[in-house]
């Protein structure tokens, strides 16, 4: 009988110090945060900016100077060596390319970057030569379908048309050329 009134005190000395030990956590956490949630003190005032902010109207200039936005190619820069594809880690660029007008240019017909898989690295920006692809200072390019988050530089695809009208201009380039 000893030995159960004992187990029984033990268990419910237990039991209370679990409860004053809650309600001091509890307490603890109250006094941490409402002073914020008061704003009660210069330094418990709000940290974080509204967006958009309508007090400061930040725009993309006041960005640092080495903020990366999302991309941009210069298409007319761009020579398709696709050094940008094979070094991207998230594999979200695409880059297919073509015989141009002349044997010399390179017509690059897709040029694809996903933005929801780009983790804005820079290393494609890094490794491209003619520095014809760059981050932008713009940083909002939220969307609603993953598909829209797609952006397309590249030229499409040279028609059968466009492709007689620059083999008739090289003939008429060297024709000269062949009657002296
Ligand atoms: S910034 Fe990085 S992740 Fe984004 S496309 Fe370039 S290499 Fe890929
Ligand atoms: S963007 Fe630069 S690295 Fe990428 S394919 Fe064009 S030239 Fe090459």
């Amino acid at each position: 009988m000893m030995y159960f009134r004992r187990s029984v005190f033990i268990a419910l000395f237990w039991y209370l110090h679990s409860i004053v030990k809650s309600s001091l956590s509890i307490a603890g956490s109250c006094f941490a945060t409402l002073p914020y949630l008061l704003r009660i003190g210069e330094s418990r005032k709000e940290v974080t900016d509204g967006y958009p902010d309508p007090i400061s109207s930040k725009t993309a200039d006041d960005l640092p100077p080495r903020s990366r936005g999302l991309l941009f190619n210069d298409i007319e820069r761009c020579t398709g060596c696709g050094d940008c594809e094979h070094v991207c880690p998230a594999g979200c660029i695409e880059v297919a390319s073509e015989p141009g007008a002349h044997d010399s240019r390179i017509w690059v017909s897709v040029f694809d970057v996903d933005f929801s898989r780009c983790v804005f690295c820079g290393l494609c920006v890094d490794i491209c030569q003619p520095m014809s692809l760059v981050h932008t200072r713009q940083y909002e390019g939220a969307a609603y379908q993953l598909e829209d988050l797609v952006a397309s530089f590249g030229r499409g695809q040279v028609t059968e048309e466009q492709r007689e009208k620059w083999h008739l201009a090289r003939q008429r380039l060297s024709a000269p050329q062949e009657g002296a």
